[in-house]
C-alpha cells in the first residue's frame, strides 16, 4: 500500500456494528492515523458530524467532527450550492436537519421547493404523501443515500434505500443520490483530501457503495469482511477491491 496519503474509512460494519466497537478497529485506526491522513465517511445521515465524531471517542477512537464526512453534511452542501432559496421537505432526523440548519437551508412543512429523503424511524404514510405531493409538484429529489440495510449490533435493519424506494415508487420519479457511490460525494472527498485519487484508499464493507466509488474515480480500494459483504458476495461480483481484508 505504498504511495497512499490519505485514507478515507466507512464506519458502518467497519469500525462498529450499531454502538459496539469492531474488535481491533482501535488498533487498526491508530496504524493507519501514522501513515497518512484519515477521513470517516458514511452514507448514513442521522447523526450531526459532531455526534458521529463524539460516538468515535465513546469508542475510543480519536476523531475529529472535521474528518468526519457524512451524505447528510454533504446533502447541506450541496443543496445550499446549487439551489436558490431551497425550502426542504426533509423525511430525515435530528442530525441532517442540523446539518441543513447549519448552511442556512431551511426545512419546513409547507411551501417546500426540494425533497431530500434520508433514514428517518419516524417515517410514516404522511411522510410518504407529503414528499410524494412535492415532487409532483416538480421539486428536485434528493436522497442522501441508497443503501438497502444497515448492520447493527443485532443484525441488518432496513436502510435509507427502503424509503427512498417507497417515494421513487410512488412518484415513478429517479432521486439525485448525494452519497456513496455518487459523483457528489466522491468530488467531495477528492477535494477535501486534496491528493490525487490513487493517493487514496477507501476502506468499506459494502462493494456496491464504499468499493464502486473507489474503483469509479481511480482511488485505491479495501473491503473488509466485518460487515455487509462476505467472501462469496465478493466470488459473484464484477466489482472488484483491490485488497481485502478480515479486518480494519
Ligand atoms: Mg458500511
Amino acid at each position: 500500500m505504498s504511495g497512499i496519503k490519505c485514507f478515507v474509512i466507512d464506519l458502518d460494519g467497519v469500525v462498529y456494528r450499531g454502538n459496539e466497537l469492531i474488535p481491533g478497529a482501535d488498533e487498526g485506526l491508530a496504524r493507519l492515523r501514522k501513515k497518512g491522513r484519515i477521513f470517516f465517511t458514511t452514507n448514513n445521515a442521522t447523526l450531526h458530524r459532531e455526534d458521529y465524531a463524539e460516538k468515535l471517542m465513546r469508542l475510543g477512537i480519536p476523531a475529529s467532527p472535521y474528518e468526519v464526512l457524512t451524505s447528510g453534511y454533504v446533502a447541506a452542501v450541496h443543496i445550499k450550492t446549487y439551489y436558490d432559496d431551497p425550502r426542504v421537505f426533509l423525511i430525515g432526523e435530528e442530525g441532517l436537519k442540523r446539518e441543513l440548519e447549519e448552511q442556512d437551508v431551511e426545512v419546513g412543512q409547507r411551501g417546500c421547493n426540494l425533497v431530500l429523503a434520508a433514514l428517518d424511524r419516524g417515517f410514516n404514510y404522511n411522510k410518504l404523501a407529503l414528499g410524494l405531493k412535492y415532487i409532483n409538484n416538480g421539486s428536485p429529489f434528493l436522497a442522501t443515500n441508497l443503501d438497502n440495510v444497515l448492520v447493527s449490533e443485532s443484525g441488518l435493519l432496513p436502510g435509507a434505500g427502503a424509503i427512498v424506494s417507497a417515494l421513487q415508487t410512488a412518484s415513478k420519479k429517479e432521486p439525485i443520490l448525494i452519497g456513496k457511490p455518487s459523483d457528489i460525494m466522491a468530488d467531495f472527498i477528492l477535494t477535501k483530501a486534496g491528493v490525487k485519487p490513487e493517493e487514496i484508499l477507501i476502506i468499506g464493507d459494502r462493494l456496491d457503495t464504499d468499493i464502486a466509488m473507489g474503483k469509479n474515480f481511480g482511488m485505491k480500494t479495501a473491503l473488509v469482511l466485518t460487515g455487509y459483504n462476505k467472501e462469496r458476495d465478493l466470488r459473484d461480483s464484477k466489482i472488484k477491491p483491490d485488497y481485502v481484508l478480515d479486518k480494519l
